[in-house]
């Protein structure tokens, strides 16, 4: 086996959803955030998984993917997007009944010109100051675009994996000053807000990384193994240094594994000398730098030379790792990159493939 293989199981984030739509509160509709390609786990096997596990509204960041994710699960399915209307995507948003979030003056002006009749939602900031009208704006144009019968009004909680930031009540607070009374379904909650209370939930919530089994969701099934191929293996002498600039040097005699992944796919340079793979229950030290390509570990305690190696799965997942390399969770899975061969578990087609 020459290639490293990224096991995504479907069946964990079909059941994480399910997880996080009983924590939503009775009455509420779960939808699924579904950008960057499925926080990198691949859209096309993972949005239908969520469709069958009962998810009947989509979030993604932009057009092209909004387009990318009509194409995998056909007419029906709501799809909205994040990033609003943007210049140029008309033709897409009608062609493929996509539905924008609103972030501006202009983009509703754009999408009411362009676009009269055409679903849409308005996205509202209510204290991150990323993306969204803001307050004066959202009261100056309100009564027109409220005339226009939009399908959502959503808003977005910048420190929800911090349950004690003052940020979110005030932001609940101006959430509510900007939509009580519309009439309107509204959305505030991402897996944060979910886990945050029911006061969080109004209408509609939109997980996105508990789906994929990261924090904060405590609760969530692991999603992810990744498995490295040892593709040779060295005795070295002690003072023998191994990899870039020398920052491992061996103690005594020891047998160096070289395994098939660096930093081109995705496993952070911080992890050098810092981190653990796993011979099922055995840690297995990484030394030396992360190359382009290849780790290397010291296997000189294990009994024989193993085929592969962990990085992800039962013992170390992504937010474990993250920590390791001072990231989190999102940017780990996000950037797992395309040279893995990738394995999809899906017991319900009795696929493994
Ligand atoms: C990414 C994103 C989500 C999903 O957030 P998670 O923390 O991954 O659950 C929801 N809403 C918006 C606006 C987002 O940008």
């Amino acid at each position: 086996m020459a290639t490293a293989t990224l096991s995504i199981d479907l069946d964990a984030i079909a059941a994480n959803w399910a997880a996080l739509d009983r924590a939503s509160a009775q009455g509420v509709q779960t939808a699924a955030v579904v950008k960057a390609d499925a926080y990198g786990l691949g859209i096309d096997r993972v949005a239908p998984a969520l469709a069958r596990a009962g998810a009947r509204r989509f979030f993604v960041a932009v057009a092209e993917e909004g387009a990318k994710l009509r194409q995998v699960l056909g007419p029906g399915p709501q799809i909205a997007i994040l990033g609003g209307h943007m210049a140029g995507d008309t033709e897409m948003i009608h062609d493929l009944d996509l539905t924008p979030m609103l972030n501006s003056v202009q983009q509703v002006t754009r999408h009411l010109e362009a676009l009269p009749g055409h679903p849409f939602g308005i996205q509202l900031d209510t204290g991150m100051n990323r993306l969204g009208l803001e307050a004066a704006e959202w009261q100056a144009i309100a009564p027109i675009v409220l005339g226009a019968k939009p399908e959502l009004l959503m808003s977005h909680l910048a420190c929800a994996d911090e349950p004690d930031h003052p940020l979110n009540a005030q932001q609940l607070a101006n959430f509510h000053r900007m939509t009580d009374g519309t009439g309107l379904p509204r959305s505030f909650a991402a897996t944060g807000g979910i886990l945050l209370g029911p006061a969080y939930h109004f209408d509609l919530t939109r997980p996105g990384v508990g789906l994929y089994g990261g924090q904060p969701f405590a609760q969530a099934h692991p999603v992810v193994t990744l498995s490295l191929p040892v593709i040779q293996t060295r005795e070295v002498v002690a003072g023998e240094a191994v990899g870039y600039a020398c920052s491992w040097v061996a103690e005594g005699p020891a047998t160096v594994a070289t395994l098939s992944a660096g930093y081109a796919d995705g496993l952070p340079r911080t992890l050098s000398n810092k981190v653990h793979l796993w011979d099922g229950d055995t840690p297995v030290p990484l030394i030396g730098r992360v190359s382009m390509d290849l780790i290397t570990a010291d296997i000189s305690h294990l009994p024989e030379v193993p085929r592969t190696l962990d990085i992800l799965g039962p013992h170390q997942g992504v937010d474990d790792l993250a920590a390791i390399a001072g990231t989190i969770g999102y940017e780990i899975l996000t950037s797992l990159g395309p040279r893995y061969a990738r394995r999809y578990i899906d017991r319900r087609t009795g696929g493994q493939a």
